[in-house]
């Protein structure tokens, strides 16, 4: 009975605005870890939310499809895109993104096809398993739209390594399924039951969200018509519009995981093991400076599980090496690197969890 009053009036049905295109990345399956490491929620969790965040300080190139490519990107989607970048940054994260203009340079390619009319992107890290010749993230409509910078925005959040907050499970929505699938299925979405079931009403697992609470401003969240949300209540009537800019929840999350990077770095010398006790997710950076030009070890100490990398610092930026991560594997990261005299190096390191004792180290020798 309760149900039946909230069904929205055909009225509001008919005024509300219709289906916009949707991006569409399904929830991201949840990794396999080990048994023991799964029996361990808390380091499951933390290992799960970290997963697929950048090192912070990590600069992302990106570079668009040209040419004659079905992908090719129009100049001034380009530009929408570019400035959806620096709006990111402007939020003041230690994140770098820079531009460049052979796809074999870019850890994000970016593509843009109104044939295909779909604007997807691989989550953080994700984007490292694309193989070079594809796009990592790709646009299907026009950006130069209030409704398209939005998506512009969207996108990137997903480089960033942000997911759906309409399957933020803490969202507490409740779906007119039915209407769901049948509003999804009409053009300019066109998606069959298992795209909208893994888009849309799929919830992620609590590890996937950030904090607990439901964003409905975020840039994450999608805009629905009325008649599709049953609970809350004022989406089932108002249908749900986000304001389409970064919201400040976004902002906080952007600064959390990519804090503003510190000028001066502690240096690592040699056979000196440096403390590094993070909390879960934070990361610790180290300066290298070698006295030498030889292969080098740069390992942790602990239990810990953690994402360790090496970058050169060229000119003030820096450049990506070796990576290893240990999470949810009982070992040490370890990275072994041949390191020049009078170069400069960074060590980063974020830590998944801190394991029982609470201590990591990091050494180099
Ligand atoms: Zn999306």
């Amino acid at each position: 009975m309760a149900r039946a009053r909230r069904s929205p009036s055909k009225k509001a049905r008919r005024s509300g605005p219709t289906t916009k295109p949707f991006c569409s990345i399904p929830a991201r399956p949840v990794p396999n870890l080990a048994p023991h490491v799964m029996a361990n929620s808390l380091r499951a969790e933390a290992i799960i939310r970290t997963r697929l965040k950048w090192v912070n300080g990590t600069v992302i190139h990106y570079c668009f499809f040209g040419g004659s490519s079905r992908y090719a990107v129009p100049k001034k989607q380009a530009d929408a895109i570019r400035g959806a970048f620096r709006k990111w940054k402007a939020v003041g994260i230690g994140l770098e993104f820079q531009e460049v203009d052979q796809l074999s340079e870019a850890e994000v390619r970016i593509g843009y096809s109104t044939a295909d009319g779909e604007s997807a992107s691989s989550v953080g890290r994700e984007v490292l398993s694309v193989p070079v010749n594809q796009p990592t993230t790709v646009y299907g409509w026009d950006l130069t739209t209030p409704y398209g910078s939005g998506t512009a925005l969207h996108e990137l959040g997903h480089v960033l390594g942000m997911e759906h907050e309409h399957q933020n499970p803490f969202a507490g929505i409740l779906w007119h399924e039915q209407a769901v699938y049948d509003s999804l299925a009409k053009p300019p979405n066109s998606w069959d039951r298992a795209t909208t079931y893994h888009n849309i009403l799929e919830k992620l697992s609590t590890q996937q969200v950030q904090g607990s609470k439901w964003d409905p401003d975020s840039i994450m969240e999608y805009e629905f018509e009325p008649g599709l949300i049953d609970i809350p209540e004022k989406y089932d009537i108002n249908g749900l519009t986000p304001p389409g800019t970064l919201s400040n929840a976004d902002r906080r999350w952007a600064r959390q995981w990519y804090p503003p990077l510190k000028a001066r770095l502690t240096k690592l010398q040699p056979f000196e093991a440096a403390a590094a006790d993070l909390a879960a997710g934070q990361q610790i950076d180290f300066a290298i400076n070698p006295t030498e030009s030889r292969k080098y070890t740069v390992e942790t100490k602990g239990a810990s599980d953690t994402l360790l990398t090496l970058f050169e610092d060229i000119k003030g930026k820096p450049r990506f090496l070796a990576g290893d991560d240990d999470s949810g594997e009982d070992r040490n990261a370890s990275v072994t690197y041949k390191l020049f005299k009078e170069r400069s190096y960074i060590v980063r390191l974020r830590l998944y969890y801190p394991g029982q004792s609470g201590k990591t180290s990091v050494m180099y020798s």
